[in-house]
């Protein structure tokens, strides 16, 4: 008989958590095993709430660390900033170690069920392709028509509840992920000024290596806090916050009735990346 695993990967967001309530829920039968790949740069948040999940789950979470750290990759990668267009951070801190803490197995002849956090609601995913062509990937949450507010009802209750980043920022991830909207660079900044710091001066260490990139499109970290910077980049976020809440109509049986940061910059659900930000 050929042994299976099942594995499902956590992100730190509130997709893949939901999901793993849901599997306690209704597939208690399955020896899942949970993993998060912790890229050595996540918020402190997201340790919070994996805690808070595994007493829920009442197993632990694998921590599957890189063999090699981002300054590490930085370097081999000639100090250029992973960019939406260059992402070699997920193939290399998050893709990288969930290969080869499976790849003996894989290559053994293992069959790997793989467990992803797509919503009912999001547009569809069918293209999505497994990392290995050894494992099958399976997504409950659209199976079930669980929707965002499915997820949301879900987490209550479990009593896991939210992240606590999600009060000023949108995703999970890197601290510095070049997918952060502006207001969220600036709100970094003030609930985490370390790791701000830390983003800039990868920055500069990029810049006196000729990396093109910045971490914000069009602008580095140093001019986006300037004070004007940071007044214009506040009065554009409260200003799409009023328009949409002007527009929205209240729906009594929507769990949520504030736009996310995604949602007030037309960022769709497609462009998050499901390793990082589920
Ligand atoms: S969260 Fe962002 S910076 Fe971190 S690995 Fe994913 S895409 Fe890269």
């Amino acid at each position: 008989m050929t042994k299976i695993r099942h594995i499902l990967g956590l992100s730190g967001g509130r997709d893949s958590a939901a999901l793993a309530v849901y599997m306690r829920q209704h597939r208690s039968d399955l020896d899942i095993e949970y993993f998060f790949t912790d890229t050595g740069k996540e918020l402190p948040e997201v340790y919070v709430f994996l805690d808070r999940l595994e007493g829920f789950l009442g197993k632990a979470i694998n921590r599957l660390n890189p063999d090699r750290d981002f300054d590490f990759w930085l370097a081999e990668y000639g100090h250029f900033l992973p960019s939406a267009r260059t992402r070699w951070c997920t193939r290399q801190l998050k893709l990288r170690p969930l290969d080869l803490w499976l790849r003996a197995d894989l290559d053994a002849g293992v069959e790997v069920h793989s467990y992803v956090a797509i919503r009912a609601d999001e547009p569809n995913r069918s293209g999505y392709k497994p990392p290995h062509p050894g494992m099958k990937v399976f997504f409950p949450l659209r199976d079930a028509g669980i929707d965002k507010a499915g997820v949301i009802d879900l987490l209550k209750d479990g009593d896991v509840g939210e992240p606590e980043y999600y009060s000023w920022r949108s995703r999970s991830g890197c601290t510095f992920c070049f997918f952060q909207q502006k207001i969220e660079w600036v709100r970094l900044s003030r609930e985490h000024p370390e790791a701000f710091e830390e983003a800039k001066q990868y920055e500069k260490t990029a810049e006196e290596h000729g990396s093109p990139f910045s971490w914000s499109e069009g602008e580095t970290l140093e001019q986006l806090m300037q004070p004007q910077r940071i007044r214009a980049i506040e009065l554009d976020y409260e200003k799409r916050l009023a328009r949409m809440r002007s527009k929205a109509r209240v729906n009594p049986l929507s769990a949520r009735t504030e736009p996310t940061i995604d949602e007030l910059f037309g960022v769709s659900e497609e462009s998050a990346c499901l390793t990082c930000h589920k």
